[in-house]
């Protein structure tokens, strides 16, 4: 993590939690943020139903909303979708796009993955962009490749983006909801090379500014030494985030 860089903490509800409990998680990390109001930047991404609950727990809290998906196109007939402006409107300031469980279950294509970046930044919304090799990939030495074709597909062709504008997290998908967390030297790596097709794609301002957010396995024991990297600028954080004591504990990391 680099001084200039704000560090941020962003929890993935996914499919979890019910009123009760998300209202209960979301009451206490605003709590304890209000005790501590620090220079971490927080975001909760919960599912699309729970966001208006979500919004009016937040509310006058420094936590940020984010969604966890989005169509590309501004309205239309697309049944089961919900578009950018809906999301703006449930409070959302981020949207997680481009997550492995999307890739992977719903059969998302780099391309969708592309057109749901230009329409968030386009509508002012600030992507958590997701990329990641799965466990075969890497083991075939492709790691690298993946993720390129992942950036690329997303951010090619971009004209620029402020560097605060985008947020991108590297998600080893054999690291997802597996306990099996990247080590902090294999983390730094993907980061540094994330960084530098970010220079490639954007520009080195850009690059140099953009957060770059470690997601898989991250916990309140390992998330102290993965925040010592000098790329690793903030995690993204699943499972750990459903309890607001180990979110917390994620939140207040000691690097
Ligand atoms: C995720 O799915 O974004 C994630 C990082 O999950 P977990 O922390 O449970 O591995």
């Amino acid at each position: 993590m680099t001084a200039a860089r704000r560090p941020v903490v962003a929890g993935n509800i996914k499919m979890h939690l019910d009123r009760a409990s998300l209202g209960a998680l979301l009451r206490g990390v605003k709590a304890d943020i209000a005790l501590t109001p620090g220079y971490v930047q927080v975001v909760l991404c919960p599912a699309f139903p729970h966001l208006p609950l979500a919004q009016e727990i937040l509310s006058g809290s420094t936590v940020a909303l984010g969604a966890q998906n989005m169509h590309w196109d501004r309205e239309g007939a697309r049944t089961g979708e919900v578009a950018p402006g809906m999301l703006l409107e449930t409070g959302c300031r981020h949207v997680i796009l481009g997550h492995s469980e999307r890739r992977t279950l719903f059969g998302e294509t780099d391309e969708q993955v592309g057109k749901k970046v230009r329409a968030a930044l386009g509508a002012g919304l600030v992507p958590i962009l997701c990329v990641g090799e799965t466990e075969e990939e890497r083991r075939a030495g492709a790691t690298e490749v993946v993720l390129s074709r992942q950036m690329v597909g997303a951010l090619g062709g971009l004209e620029t983006v402020a560097s605060e504008r985008l947020l991108v997290a590297y998600e080893p998908v054999w690291a997802i909801g597996t306990g099996r967390t990247a080590t902090p030297e294999t983390a730094q790596e993907a980061h540094r090379y994330l960084r530098s097709e970010l220079g490639r794609l954007l520009g080195p301002e850009t690059a140099g500014g953009v957060r770059l957010l470690y997601g898989g396995s991250v916990k309140p024991d390992n998330v102290d030494e993965l925040m010592r990297e000098t790329d690793i600028d903030g995690v993204l954080v699943g499972g750990a985030a459903l309890q607001a004591a180990s979110f917390l504990r994620i939140v207040n990391y000691r690097a």
